[in-house]
């Protein structure tokens, strides 16, 4: 007798990439990984953004390439 799964017709992704159609994400694209960014710099947790596992993934990713390569700082003041 398992209770049945809440659907989630309701409460779809709202990921904003994913509506966008987005594939890949350009680290080079300071302006759009700022963001997904906190004003301390931070990633934004998935949570908040409402973006899925996938692209959430795929930003965590650029934005750590765009630090090595010094296009966004560690640390904002
Ligand atoms: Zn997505």
């Amino acid at each position: 007798m398992a209770r049945q799964v809440e659907t989630d017709k309701k409460k779809r992704k709202n990921c904003s990439l994913c509506a966008d159609k987005v594939e890949s994400i350009d680290y080079k694209d300071a302006a759009k990984l700022k963001r997904y960014l906190t004003e301390a710099g931070k990633i934004i947790p998935r949570r908040i953004t409402g973006n899925c596992a996938a692209h959430q993934r795929m930003i965590a990713k650029a934005i750590k390439r765009a630090r090595e390569a010094s296009i966004i700082s560690y640390v904002f003041d």
